[in-house]
Parts: structure tokens; sequence; C-alpha cells
């Protein structure tokens, strides 16, 4: 079998995105709404030379436990509760939000190895976007830009090393 990445965070933060780049397919439906992609989305990442890895896109967790955002927030917790590792993906353009804060509280519960990967990050100073999110004390981050594939190779290298 092979080792599972799981990619949660809040909805719109790229998650879908990423999961294309590291699966270099169009699978995952881009600006999906929390309640319509509410199943898990899995795929496998073969990057040239490496190990491949499996990868689970979820729906985002939005805060509510209520209704569908209940039921996809319920979705991108299993998935991250089967998961070797998890990627926390979160806004480098937005900062830290509050949800992004309830989020972190939860992973820590789980216990679950996690990176925190700072996305949307082109155009913007990379290290800059890390040290606004240096007060959750994840020492294993990196920045990345999905949508224009920067920083998907030092990603899947990161993750090679944890899983
Ligand atoms: P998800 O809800 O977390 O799955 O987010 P999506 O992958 O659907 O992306 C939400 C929005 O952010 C879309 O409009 C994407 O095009 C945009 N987006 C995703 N990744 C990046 C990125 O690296 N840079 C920029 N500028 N926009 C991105
Ligand atoms: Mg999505």
């Amino acid at each position: 079998m092979l080792p599972l990445v799981a990619l949660v965070g809040r909805p719109n933060v790229g998650k879908s995105t990423l999961f294309n780049a590291l699966t270099r397919t169009r699978d995952a439906l881009v600006h999906d709404q929390p309640g319509v992609t509410r199943d898990r989305n899995y795929g496998v990442a073969r990057p040239e030379g490496k190990r491949p890895f499996a990868v689970v896109d979820t729906g985002g967790i939005a805060g509510e436990d209520e209704g569908l955002a209940g039921a996809t927030a319920r979705q991108a917790r299993s998935a991250a509760e089967e998961a070797d590792l998890v990627l926390f993906v979160v806004d480098g353009r937005e900062g830290a939000s509050a949800l992004d804060d309830d989020i972190l509280a939860w992973l820590r519960k789980t216990a679950r190895p996690a990176m925190l990967v700072v996305n949307k990050t082109d155009g913007l100073d990379a290290q800059a976007a890390i040290n606004e999110f240096a007060r959750y004390g994840i020492t294993d981050v990196i920045a990345v830009s999905s949508a224009h594939r920067q920083g998907i190779d030092e990603l899947i290298d990161s993750v090679l090393q944890r899983v």
C-alpha cells in the first residue's frame, strides 16, 4: 500500500489546486464549495524518479457542525485520521484566520504528523508569508504556489522524507 497524504484546511485555500499539482491531473474541482465536494477525492502522485504516494483531497473544514458543511468537515477529519502525513494548507495571501486556528487545535488532538503548507505565495515574499504563521509553532513548513507549480518539487521531497 502507498503511504497516504491528506490535504486539509479551510475552504478556498487551494487544496484542490495542490491535489492537481501533486497528481498532475485535473481530477479535483477547483473552486469547489464545501457541500458540493463533501466526499474525499483520492489520487496518486507519481513524481519522476521518486517513490509514489497516495493523496486525498478533502472538501475543507468550514467550522460548522450542521448540514453539508458539517458532513464535509467530518469527511476531512476522517481523511486526516487515516493519513500517514497531513498537509495543513493555509492561504499565504490572507494570513492566519480564526478558522485556521480551530483547525490547528483539532490537528494537535489527532496527533497525526503534519506539515504546514503556505499556498498562494506567487508574487509574495515567501519567508514573510511563512512568518505570518510562526505562532503556530509548526517547524515543518513550506511555501508553495500550487497554481504556478512553485515549490511543489521541494514539497514532494519533504513529504517523501516523512512517509
Ligand atoms: P480549495 O477550496 O481549498 O480546494 O481551493 P481551490 O483549489 O478550489 O482554489 C481556490 C481558489 O484559489 C481558486 O480560485 C484557485 O485558482 C486559487 N488558487 C489556488 N492555488 C493558488 C495559488 O497558488 N496562487 C493563487 N494566486 N491562487 C491560487
Ligand atoms: Mg477543493
